[in-house]
């Protein structure tokens, strides 16, 4: 089955490529998280198929033209798109206010990202080429991977603008933006376009909330009753026996009344079956006890 992540991913890439605006946003995530944004060419590699079919299409809206790609994943399942024309790089680059100089450090450029339409296609490209998001059932975790420093603290601003909050975290040589809250990550995929998905993280979280429920009042009332049921149960088993060799009906009508209760209430506690006898706890006890006496003798 595929992983929620690939789901979530699929699911994204169905939104349909309209104004130009968004696709060049999402164009824009998309190579901020991908391998190469460098004045010397533009690189994505993935290994998911929805993503390798949308990519083609998303740059031919955004820009008129297509990224070198093969039409087939390469070595380990992996698509590589790369853009190595100069004049292409050029124009793509420029679109976003990069000049041709290489630049050492790459800095996120807010004032492309001016429109709500435009920031949800730019985190919908940016989760598709550098994001995962585990299954909410296991845990709620939406983590967003790029090797850049600099751009990891500001595409964390980003978010915050967004409403999300995610400090980045140093993880192996990676910077790493995480979200962990559910509603958080709901959030961040109904914004991206996985509203599908974002109903199976809220569904998991109901799903397991209503199991804490179920667990934590079993496991305070599992004493008590495991106690009662415990004595409740010897007793049928010496009233059955009673029953079996045809001494229950000889015995006097408060001890016959007092097994019946007690068959027919399993779970009744001591008190609460004095009280449906009408009688007092230590009475209920001295006949229990007779009962108890007699299946010996
Ligand atoms: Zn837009």
């Amino acid at each position: 089955m595929a992983s929620f992540s690939s789901r979530v991913k699929r699911e994204m890439c169905r939104v349909p490529l309209s104004r130009r605006c968004c696709t060049q946003a999402e164009s824009y995530g998309a190579l901020l998280l991908g391998s190469d944004f460098r004045a010397e060419g533009l690189r994505i590699v993935t290994s998911h198929e929805a993503y390798a079919r949308r990519l083609p299409a998303l740059f031919q809206t955004a820009f008129g033209f297509l990224p070198e790609a093969p039409a087939d994943p390469v070595g380990g399942g992996k698509w590589v798109f790369a853009l190595t024309e100069p004049e292409k790089v050029r124009v793509v680059r420029a679109a976003y206010g990069y000049d041709e100089k290489p630049s050492v450090v790459l800095h996120l450029n807010n004032a492309v990202l001016e429109s709500d339409c435009c920031l949800a296609a730019f985190w919908r490209g940016a989760f598709c080429s550098g994001g995962t998001v585990t299954d909410p059932m296991k845990k709620y975790l939406l983590e967003i991977v790029t090797t850049r420093r600099v751009l990891a603290r500001e595409l964390s601003a980003l978010l915050r603008e967004s409403g999300f909050e995610a400090v980045p975290v140093a993880r192996g040589g990676v910077q790493v933006l995480s979200l962990n809250l559910s509603e958080a990550i709901e959030d961040f995929l109904t914004l991206c376009g996985a509203p599908v998905c974002a109903m199976d993280v809220m569904e998991a979280k109901l799903e397991k909330g209503l199991r804490n429920n179920v667990n934590r009042r079993v496991n305070c009332d599992t004493a008590n009753l495991d106690k009662t049921l415990a004595a409740a149960e010897r007793l049928r088993g010496v009233i059955a026996r009673l029953d079996a060799s045809g001494r229950l009906d000889e015995l006097p009508e408060a001890l016959r009344a007092t097994a019946r209760v007690r068959l027919e209430n399993p779970e009744d506690s001591l008190s609460q079956l004095a009280e449906r006898l009408g009688i007092g706890k230590s009475c209920l006890n001295h006949r229990l006890r007779k009962l108890q006496v007699m299946d010996k003798g």
